[in-house]
């Protein structure tokens, strides 16, 4: 049946789809399968995209594509495809104007697709598009790769530096995010989390635009300074308040953990499971453990001496600037060093010896709270995902949800 009409309908939902044109609409009712048949207008001409000369056909293959359904029809788009031969730059694949490369799929199904898989996980997104796991996979490879060779990263000048485990093993990921337009993004992914990881990315953004890097936050771990040192001339480094937290919080379970070991019964049963209250900032202590902690905390112990002083740490953000940071650094430092707590002393220290890197977050008034939201949305994605077996993998998820890339199929034609 040559429904005219009907041609007209879907060639003006399909665009511009020339040399070919739609020739026939089949519906199979009994498959529920709308077939859009498209055909080569005959004085089509395949030139060489190199020379322009005239190419010659080889061969014609008919290939499919499944497109947006239309009601419940499955909508399939097929044409006849030919292989073509310029005679100095030999075969070719023609490239049909509404798929790209070897996809089985529209572009515009395929920008749907990546709508839904941007708004749930792969395995639910393939069941509602009905597709395999696998199909679903392959858009988004094909969409992160689309965005990557589409992104221009212009007037960079913070970046935040921070790794992520994939696993259970050592296997780990540099996250490199930046503030673009006043939006976290996460801009490059090195394998591992040494030097080599990081100097990958400035190696990618080059020496010119490394040069106008104002400040790197991190946490202080030596290989992201060397690297950052090395490359970014007049960057300034910062350490990280979250990584500084994070060395507080552990030295604190340490005194605890030592405190239980060798306390008196007494002390034993007053630190009975109290790991995680510790932990918590005084503010976010979940109800229930209330009365007890508001004994705990003023005690004599050893871990409420180790939790008063991380506490005492957690207003350091709030000083004004540099000099009131400073100020507010020796005080502390000197609390410290009279507590006669080891491993709080030794954090300390630690501080003390990147104390310029310390400070400069109050230079750059740049704070990294932004990019600490990707971070731990990041977290949430491996988590919800039950850890990534594959490096590989969280690397595409990470870019495809958090890279701010411009994924869209159709806007690429
Ligand atoms: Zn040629």
């Amino acid at each position: 049946m040559k429904d005219t009409a009907l041609n007209a309908h879907y060639q003006q939902i399909l665009g511009e789809t020339s040399p070919w044109e739609v020739s026939e609409v089949r519906l199979d009712v009994e498959h529920l399968v709308n077939e859009v048949r498209l055909t080569v207008q005959p004085d089509a001409i395949w030139a060489c995209p190199q020379c322009h000369g005239r190419m010659h056909i080889k061969e014609w293959r008919t290939r499919r594509w499944r497109h947006m359904d239309t009601c419940q029809f499955r909508t399939i788009l097929e044409a006849a495809v030919p292989l073509v031969e310029c005679s100095e730059h030999g075969a070719q694949t023609v490239q049909v104007p509404w798929a790209e490369g070897s996809s089985r799929f529209t572009l515009f199904f395929e920008r749907f697709a990546v709508q839904v898989l941007e708004a749930c996980p792969t395995a639910r997104a393939a069941e509602l598009l009905k597709i395999t796991w696998d199909e679903a996979d392959g858009i988004k490879q094909r969409a992160v790769r689309r965005g990557l060779a589409r992104r221009q990263i212009v007037g960079l000048k913070y970046v935040c530096v921070d790794e992520k485990a994939v696993g259970r093993g050592q296997d780990y990921v540099t996250v490199v995010t930046g503030i673009l337009d006043g939006e976290p993004r996460v801009l490059y992914l090195g394998d591992g989390r040494d030097e080599a990881a990081l100097n990958g990315f400035w190696e990618w953004l080059g020496p010119e635009a490394c040069a106008r890097i104002k400040a790197v936050s991190m946490d202080m771990s030596p290989s992201y300074q060397k690297s950052t040192r090395r490359h970014c001339p007049n960057a300034d480094l910062i350490f990280d308040p979250f990584h500084m937290m994070k060395m507080l919080n552990k030295a604190v379970d340490e005194v605890r953990r030592q405190e239980v070991v060798m306390g008196t019964v007494t002390v034993q049963a007053a630190l009975k499971q109290t790991r995680q209250m510790w932990l918590w900032g005084e503010e976010n202590l979940p109800e229930r453990h209330a009365a007890r902690f508001e004994a705990l905390k003023d005690s004599t112990l050893k871990t409420a001496r180790a939790w008063r002083l991380k506490e005492l740490w957690r207003t350091f953000k709030r000083c004004v600037d540099s000099d009131d940071a400073h100020a507010f650094f020796h005080k502390w430092y000197a609390l410290v060093m009279q507590s006669k707590l080891e491993a709080v002393k030794k954090v300390a220290r630690s501080f003390k010896d990147h104390l310029a890197g310390i400070l400069t977050l109050f230079k750059h008034g740049f704070c990294n709270a932004l990019a600490e939201g990707v971070n731990s949305r990041i977290q949430l994605l491996i988590q919800k995902s039950c850890g990534y077996r594959n490096r590989q993998r969280l690397k595409i998820d990470i870019l495809f949800h958090f890279g701010g890339l411009n994924m869209d199929p159709v806007a690429a034609q």
